[in-house]
């Protein structure tokens, strides 16, 4: 029997894994579905990480993450794993003193940003030449551009080191929740019994896809999968850009090293299922992506061209808040990224980590049950940048 079973690698189950390791357990295993590890919504992430966060949990998650990004990227020597670009969010006059608000709490902690006209983002940026007269730019240097994979694979080779286990191609299919210990039923072998792995903690951080493991123990969370869109788009001049988020749109533009862009929106306002979903971009979304950057960015009208398209999804909850925390006895759950869960994903799997070993109490804040698991409201926007 292993002392902890963490199931999904992608970031959050990685970080999980070797913040497992680090704080002393024992036998550890990371069981993945995939081929690969953060092959999932962790890779197909647009991989923004931005300190400008309306919510001070949020903040603390982002200094942590970006800290553990750091330490990855040194540690493998890839300088691309976390690169630099900073953030101009592009909102409307009217929600300016909402964004004042954060930028003067955000400045009372030391960091920096500005509001800036269109003339003046024009004049700091000089291909950012689209902002419509009735809107302002937002500035943070503090936000970055991440690789997930990376992060990954440069984590779990760390936690393979100090003795992690790690099973890829295993999809577990039913959690069973036994006297002393969790059972997990996986992949049928050729006589048809399902391999059993049993773990005297289990981690679940599964995803989109941890309300659908969990129903098969009887436990419902109030979480709700939904589907967004990201173009990988080739543009010379990438680079001379900042990150770039357009409330009104939710549309967000970010430099993907040289000569590459990303260019995504948000929400698409309904349920997904994680076993069954487009997971092509839409020509309607390509269409509309490749007008809003040319709106932005006037020269990227005739020199950008789409490489290719594709959808993941992000998990909601009610309050767009993650849940953390023990959802039976022995059992933990990590998830509820509302769609910026790579930038906060290593601080969140690590507490994950400490929370299922018990090194530390589970947040109430962050009680999977703080909320019934009916139905409710997606809303546009990820809830990270402004508080609701
Ligand atoms: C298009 C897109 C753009 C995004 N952009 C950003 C961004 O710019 N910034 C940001 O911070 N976040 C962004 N996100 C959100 C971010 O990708 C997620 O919040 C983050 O990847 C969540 O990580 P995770 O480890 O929880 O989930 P995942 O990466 O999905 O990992 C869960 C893993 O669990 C595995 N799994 C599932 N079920 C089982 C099972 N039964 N048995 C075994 N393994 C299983 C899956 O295969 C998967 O690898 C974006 C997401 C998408 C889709």
């Amino acid at each position: 029997m292993y002392d902890l079973v963490i199931v999904g690698g992608g970031v959050w189950g990685c970080a999980a894994a070797l913040a497992a390791l680090e704080q002393g357990c024992g036998r550890v295993l990371l069981l993945e579905a995939s081929p690969v590890l953060a092959g999932e919504s962790s890779g197909k992430s647009g991989g923004i990480m931005s300190e400008f966060a309306g919510h001070p949990d949020d903040r603390v998650w982002v200094a942590r993450s970006r800290a553990l990004f750091e330490a990855a990227a040194q540690a493998s020597g890839d300088a691309g794993m976390v690169r630099r670009y900073g953030r101009l969010v592009v909102a409307g006059t009217a929600e300016a003193p909402a964004f004042r608000r954060v930028a003067d709490e955000l400045g009372a902690e030391g960091m920096v940003s500005e509001m800036l006209s269109p003339e003046q983002v024009r004049a700091r940026f000089p291909l950012v030449d689209g902002l419509a007269t009735d809107t302002f730019g937002l500035w943070t240097p503090g936000a970055w551009h991440l690789n997930a994979t990376g992060y990954a694979q440069t984590i779990v080779s760390a936690a393979r080191a100090r003795g992690l286990e790690v099973r890829l191609r295993h999809r577990v299919h039913a959690v069973r929740i036994a006297d002393d210990r969790i059972r997990l039923e996986g992949p049928a072998g050729p006589d048809g019994t399902h391999a059993t792995v049993e773990g005297a903690r289990v981690l679940i951080a599964a995803g989109t896809w941890t309300r659908k493991l969990l129903q098969t123990a009887g436990i419902d969370i109030p979480y709700r999968p939904y589907r967004v869109q990201l173009s990988s788009i080739a543009f010379a001049a990438a680079e001379s850009l900042p990150i770039i988020s357009e409330t009104a749109t939710d549309m967000y533009i970010t430099p993907d090293g040289p000569g590459s862009l990303l260019v995504g929106d948000g929400t698409q306002l309904w349920e997904h299922d994680p076993d069954a979903y487009e997971q092509a971009g839409d020509p309607a979304f390509e269409a509309e992506i490749a007008a809003g950057l040319a709106r932005l960015v006037s020269s990227a009208g005739d020199s950008a061209h789409l490489r290719r398209s594709w959808a993941g999804l992000c998990g909601a909850t009610p309050d767009r808040r993650p849940l953390l925390g023990p959802v039976a006895e022995r059992l933990y759950i990590a998830c509820g990224d509302n769609g910026s869960g790579v930038g906060r994903g290593p601080a969140l799997g690590e507490l994950a980590a400490r929370v299922a070993m018990g090194v530390e109490p589970a947040p109430a804040r962050l009680d999977p049950f703080r909320f019934p698991s009916a139905d409710f409201r997606l809303r546009p926007g990820s809830g990270f940048l402004v508080p609701d």
